[in-house]
């Protein structure tokens, strides 16, 4: 492919999107998890989510986690804040990148955050100017950018607008969510190419889950449109607590596979990043959707 971008940044999201979707494990287990991403070349890493405890019992100890972590200086490790209250914790514990979320889905916010769109929008314009005098960037999540749980369909311009009216907040970057993995490439290209359309210096980037099976379809769209930045999950660890039916991110290692054959640099050594896979099956306990875990890289010759 020649007209890619031909480096792109991946995020990984499993300590936060992953864990959480799992059954919860032990501190020392998370921290081993986020340490050893951190040794895989990988250099932006989703830590954590500083949400209560009641509602998310697998972040409860999200300080502990980040105390124990060893904060590499080429790594940016990012928490996930429902609003300003944790976002003020988090910006204390140090954490100099901050995602808050809204849901393009009306309903879905309802359910999800107990308000309106437009309420939360309002609010995270407020974790935003708290994230900047703190001297920390804010990303806004637009989730069931691609559809929604309750309400199906989704118009890609409510997305945009979320977006569009999230950057004139002062959002450093959106990244679109694929909450329910209902995500397919003509959608991914209406609603990027309407928010590039708009916001053609945007930083974006792209959150899929693989439920239906267009995750890596989604991302290579993604990156024909000229996007650079994807979430994915170590061995495609969780999926999402408030969306039915949702099933694990993208497998990280399955991403770098797939960039590398598109000739696409990650910056990410494949082998350490399938050892932190089979690691990350032995915290949860179970095997993973990873497809490339069980089959190993292409040069793996012996039969399976
Ligand atoms: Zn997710």
């Amino acid at each position: 492919m020649s007209d890619v971008p031909s480096r792109v940044v991946l995020r990984e999201v499993g300590p936060r999107d992953g864990l959480q979707n799992e059954d919860v494990v032990p501190t020392a287990a998370k921290v081993e998890l986020i340490d050893a991403l951190g040794g895989t070349g990988l250099v932006e890493i989703e830590a954590v989510s500083w949400v209560h405890p009641r509602a998310i019992p697998q972040m409860a100890d999200a300080a502990e986690v980040w105390q124990a972590v060893d904060q590499r200086e080429h790594v940016t490790y990012s928490a996930l804040v429902p609003n300003l209250v944790g976002a003020r914790r988090a910006l204390a514990a140090g954490f100099t990148e901050l995602e808050v979320v809204v849901s393009a889905s009306r309903t879905h916010n309802l359910r999800n955050l107990n308000r309106t769109p437009e309420e939360s929008l309002d609010q995270i314009a407020e974790v935003v100017a708290a994230a900047h005098a703190a001297g920390a960037r804010c990303q806004v999540i637009v989730a069931t950018a691609f559809g929604c749980p309750y309400e199906g369909e989704v118009d890609p311009a409510r997305v945009v607008d979320h977006a569009v009216r999230a950057i004139a907040d002062g959002a450093d970057s959106i990244c679109f969510g694929d909450t329910t993995g209902m995500g397919s490439p003509p959608r991914v290209r209406r609603v990027v190419g309407g928010l590039l359309e708009r916001e053609p210096d945007v930083e974006l980037g792209l959150h899929f889950h693989d439920t239906r099976g267009t995750g890596m379809a989604n991302l290579v769209a993604g990156l024909e449109l000229g996007v650079t930045r994807f979430d994915a999950s170590v061995g495609g660890l969780g999926g999402c607590p408030y969306a039915p039916g949702a099933s694990g991110n993208i497998a990280t290692e399955e991403a770098v596979y797939l960039l590398h054959e598109l000739g696409v640099e990650t910056g990410v050594d494949l082998d350490a990043l399938l050892d932190v896979a089979h690691a990350a099956s032995r915290i949860v306990g179970r095997e993973l959707p990873s497809r490339l875990l069980k089959a190993g890289p292409r040069t793996r010759l012996t039969p399976l």
